[in-house]
């Protein structure tokens, strides 16, 4: 991969750019790739889209999502492309976790995060998921037992189905992911928790809760190399007005909140996600949910700590997170709600078979014939069932531009979605003696405002839109001071604060989106201003004095 994004900056010299964010503990580059027209301006000025992916290790075609999206960018031949790149910039970071992905590329198993060990975790008992048999595929395990909670379909031998009540004709089993144990007795072995359990996503500042509470979250928020540097190198672009971290698993567009209700979003904020997520459900199909509200793993948890949480709820930016690939989808189930269709098992044996047989046609060899093994801990076992990681986890690689085009497509809507500013008009009127009254009207044409969020206005972290008089020996400035603070300017998105949102019966103020600064000067020749807007990047002008 890095050798790919070092030919496409070789490539695309007056587009690409290649930096290191940081190093991962074993020693590989955090690469960020920005593209923008550089003819047209430096990346820094321009109003951005932050792209990552494979915070999870075996999420991979998240990187390939980054990937789609670099090579389209610089596609001579895409005009929409080329045109949005004058005015835009895209920051992709398509590895998070470079030793994860590496680890689950050179092993096949299946790993959270990163190959270190989880910290404070003094496990005598460890599972491993990893390949046991050699043949290159992690795939699942079962073990012939009395007390086992599973028993094979009776429409496919292949699939399990969980034990009913009062079910006592076995053979029954205990299923494991394809791996080795090791300080487990041969006669009970228990999944402990993985030894390589960090969680990047339990990591990040906003809610963060220790280990303890929750598994993965590290001693202490951004204690890891890899989400330090990424979110050091996000704070470093305060241009940023969207952010998109790809993951896998199930096809959903995930929104803030993680831990509260709708109703204690900014109702601008949650109306925004709303309308920004119905475009990315049409260019994916994927539907957009609150994990609060639509996505919760547990019903008495929540989790914290994660990036999209963070990245809303302290830098006030609209951010997402998109898992990647539903297969029931393709199988043609209208799925709205994924978590409880693919990972809670709520789904027919009728509708898994339909699956399977989906899965035979289009992907074969995704799920396996079980076959006895000797395996070195438990003594014998089967071999078999899904090859989850590359027929649920990530498309099968037939599918994956596919699945990549319709993210890309998302992520360009993004750029036009983020706050951007113009400069709709200036004069300057002549007062005599050589005074005159220079005034600039500024524009936000973006759909989000300036501060991206309303949640980003509140907590200031975005600068308000300042217009710039640039003082020079032939222009003296009488009245106001050279910097002229215009707040933040709404975007499009702001009708959805007023009370009647239908047209049929909207009145609302709709001009928030326009500010003007204005100075006295003395002086002749010209003057130049500089509109530094926040989130919507610098526009510049020059006003003859005439
Ligand atoms: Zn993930």
């Amino acid at each position: 991969m890095k050798d790919w994004l070092e030919r496409l900056r070789s490539d695309h010299p007056g587009h690409v750019e290649l930096e290191s964010l940081g190093t991962s503990p074993e020693g590989r580059d955090i690469l960020l790739a920005t593209v923008t027209d550089h003819s047209t301006g430096p990346a820094c000025d321009k109003p951005a889209v932050w792209l990552d992916a494979n915070t999870h290790a075996a999420e991979l075609a998240g990187s390939a999502a980054c990937l789609y999206t670099l090579d389209r960018l610089v596609d001579p031949d895409d005009a929409e492309a080329a045109e949005l790149l004058k005015t835009h910039a895209f920051f992709v970071l398509p590895r998070v976790s470079p030793d994860g992905a590496e680890h689950v590329l050179e092993t096949g198993a299946p790993l959270r995060s990163s190959p270190r060990e989880t910290h404070g975790l003094r496990a005598k008992e460890r599972f491993e998921p990893g390949d046991v048999d050699g043949d290159g595929r992690v795939l699942q395990m079962r073990v012939v037992s009395d007390s086992g909670a599973w028993k094979a379909s009776e429409l496919d031998d292949r699939i399990l189905t969980p034990r009913k009540p009062g079910d006592t004709e076995g053979p029954f089993y205990d299923l494991y992911s394809e791996g080795r144990f090791s300080g487990s007795h041969r006669e009970r072995p228990a999944v402990p928790r993985s030894r390589r359990g960090t969680d990047f996503n339990r990591n990040y500042p906003s809610g963060w809760r220790p280990e303890a509470q929750q598994e993965g979250a590290g001693p202490y928020p951004l204690s890891h190399p890899e989400t330090r540097a990424q979110a050091d190198g996000l704070l470093a672009r305060p241009r940023v007005g969207a952010l998109v971290t790809y993951h896998t698993y199930c096809g959903a567009i995930l929104r803030p909140s993680s831990w509260e209700p709708d109703t204690a979003i900014d109702p601008h904020d949650l109306a925004a996600y709303k309308a920004v997520g119905a475009r990315g459900t049409e260019r994916t199909g994927y539907p957009c949910l609150s994990v609060y509200e639509g996505f919760r793993y547990r019903d008495d948890d929540v989790i914290t700590g994660g990036f999209d949480d963070w990245v809303y709820n302290h830098l006030g930016v609209l951010a997402f997170t998109t898992e990647i690939w539903s297969l029931p989808t393709h199988v043609g189930f209208e799925v709205k709600d994924p978590l409880r269709f693919n990972f809670k098992g709520d789904r027919t044996p009728e509708q898994t078979l339909q699956i399977v047989a989906w899965c035979d046609a289009n992907a074969p060899g995704s799920v396996v014939p079980w076959r006895s093994f000797e395996h070195p801990d438990l003594g014998p076992v089967e071999l078999g069932g899904w090859d989850r990681m590359w027929i649920w986890q990530n498309p099968p690689l037939s599918f994956l531009a596919a699945e990549c085009e319709g993210n890309h497509l998302f992520a360009m809507d993004l750029a036009r979605t983020v706050p951007r500013i113009v400069v709709r008009s200036s004069r300057a009127q002549d007062l005599g003696s050589e005074t005159w009254r220079v005034e600039v009207v500024v524009e936000n044409v973006g759909y989000l405002p300036t501060s991206s969020t309303s949640r980003g206005r509140t907590q200031k972290t975005a600068e308000p839109v300042r217009a710039t008089l640039e003082a020079t020996e032939s222009v003296q400035i009488l009245e106001g001071d050279a910097s002229f603070d215009l707040g933040h300017l709404d975007g499009a998105s702001a009708v959805h604060a007023a009370t009647f949102v239908d047209p049929t019966f909207f009145s609302g103020a709709t001009r928030s989106t326009v500010g003007v600064a204005q100075w006295i000067i003395r002086g002749a020749g010209a003057v130049d201003v500089t509109i530094d807007g926040a989130r919507g990047g610098v526009a510049r002008c020059r006003i003859p004095l005439e």
